[in-house]
């Protein structure tokens, strides 16, 4: 295989067992072994990497943290893995213009600590941040908590540089702010998984970073209450950057993980106002009226000190959850907002139903809610499946999409045809015109 990439410095064409053992993995359970890997540190060689692999017929799949819930960075067999993690330059800051140009493999946080020196940011905010890298979240059109206020990473990709399978280099969009020249081509690789091209330069939309904050913790006796009043302060038009919601399941996890003391509430809503002046103090206040009119106990916070302690009890969400079972289904249906206490009360009825425990937490200001299924051994895995498939059904019966955030990679795949129906076969016929011999990122999305 050396030799199909010899144009690359051999460290950096990986074809060991133990090397590619480290990329056979993401971030969903099971595992599938590369026949290569490779790490390119330009366009030229990525170019190079693609014309390659399509004359020796190889498939290709790209990755960046490997962070991924869907499956969607695995290779399958005979696949090759485009490691980008070695073209992490970011290029340009473009103060004017509120735009930055960066290579793919460039991580979250780092970018963000880069343009606050220049008082900008990136909103979307996934809770991989850390590790998680631009490639990967373009890909996978990511975002997080702050949705609600920023919306998706699609909001801000400005510009994109793409190689296709045939070689050729694609140059999308631009540092405008508006156009309406054509089709949007850039929007289409936005969230395509990998299935379209391969990205070697990303230029991002930027927004001012907020100087002020504030957030508020508040506590109900039931999730449908939680559900409503979220409901209600959205229906009041609350100007919140972070509406995060956890289950009774969810907070018990977290307090005999973390050793946090979060009170009596069984559910507990956390929601952030961010801005630039006192405003922000004003609007928080605000939002807890609401929720103390929907019968929870609030508390607020106005210093950074006192919003970490807030924030730590959601950030150990997931953590303190893998400690309850062997294995962890993370799901991520969203549905209109309205539509969450009915949302909630189906998940009720699925888990006694299949006589399953599933912990909830998530993004509950824009709907986007992550139902995680606590599973020990194979018989509970089975009923497990067999209860996401209805969950799907139920969440699409309410107007909602299989996946906020996480794609569809091969986890999602069976279902993609419920949601989409017949327009499956038009994004079939697109992959065919851009990738005729399927070698980018092949079984994933359909
Ligand atoms: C603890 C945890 C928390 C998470 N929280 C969130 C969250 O809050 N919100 C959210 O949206 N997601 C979340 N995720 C999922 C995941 O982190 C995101 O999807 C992330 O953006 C993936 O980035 P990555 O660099 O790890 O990409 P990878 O997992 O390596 O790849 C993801 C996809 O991107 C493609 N890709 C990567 N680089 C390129 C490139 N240069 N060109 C073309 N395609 C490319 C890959 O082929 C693959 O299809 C979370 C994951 C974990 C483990």
């Amino acid at each position: 295989m050396r030799g199909v990439f010899s144009f690359l410095p051999e460290k950096r064409v990986l074809v060991d067992r133990e090397d590619l053992l480290l990329y056979a993995y993401d971030a969903t359970p099971g595992r599938k072994y590369p026949v290569a890997v490779v790490r390119p540190t330009s366009r030229e060689e990525v170019v190079e990497i693609v014309r390659a692999a399509s004359r020796h017929g190889l498939s290709l799949v790209a990755r960046g943290a490997g962070t991924s819930l869907s499956g969607a960075p695995l290779p399958r067999e005979g696949c090759v893995v485009v490691d980008f993690t070695l073209m992490d330059k970011i290029i340009e800051v473009d103060e004017a213009n509120a735009f930055v140009a960066a290579q793919p493999g460039v991580v979250y946080d780092e970018l963000n600590r880069t343009l606050s020196r220049y008082g900008l940011f990136f909103p979307p905010d996934p809770g991989s941040g850390s590790v998680c890298t631009l490639g990967g979240m373009v890909a996978m059109n990511s975002s997080g908590i702050r949705a609600v206020k920023y919306g998706t990473t699609r909001d801000y990709v400005a510009s994109l540089e793409v190689v296709l399978a045939s070689g050729e280099v694609l140059h999308l969009g631009g540092r405008y702010r508006k156009s309406a020249s054509g089709y949007d081509l850039k929007s289409l690789f936005v969230g395509s998984e990998g299935t379209l091209g391969l990205f070697t330069e990303i230029g991002l939309r930027l927004v001012p970073k907020p100087s002020h904050r504030a957030a508020m913790i508040a506590g109900f006796d039931s999730f449908e209450k939680a559900a409503e009043a979220i409901t209600r302060a959205l229906a009041a038009h609350v100007d919140v950057a972070v509406l995060e919601v956890m289950d009774s399941r969810v907070v018990e996890a977290v307090e005999s993980f973390s050793g946090i003391n979060l009170g009596s509430a069984e559910v507990l809503v956390l929601a952030e106002v961010e801005g630039f002046d006192a405003g922000v103090e004003e609007e928080i206040r605000r939002v807890a009226r609401i929720f103390t009119e929907a019968g929870a106990g609030v508390e607020l916070a106005f210093d950074e000190a006192e919003i970490a302690r807030l924030w730590k009890a959601r950030k150990a969400a997931l953590p303190a959850l893998a400690r309850l079972a062997e294995t962890l289904l993370l799901e991520d249906i969203t549905v209109p907002v309205a539509a969450l206490p009915e949302m909630m009360r189906r998940i009720g009825r699925l888990a006694e139903r299949h006589r399953l425990r599933i912990a909830t937490f998530g993004h509950a200001g824009d709907g986007n809610l992550h139902p995680t299924f606590l599973v020990n051994g194979e018989e509970e895995l089975k009923r497990a499946r067999a209860a996401i498939e209805e969950l799907f059904r139920e969440c699409l019966a309410l107007g909602g999409t299989l996946s906020g955030e996480h794609g569809i990679g091969v986890e999602k795949r069976p279902y993609f045809e419920l949601e989409h129906g017949r327009t499956v076969q038009v994004m079939r016929e697109i992959k065919r015109a851009l990738d005729p011999q399927g070698i980018m990122n092949p079984g994933k999305i359909f």
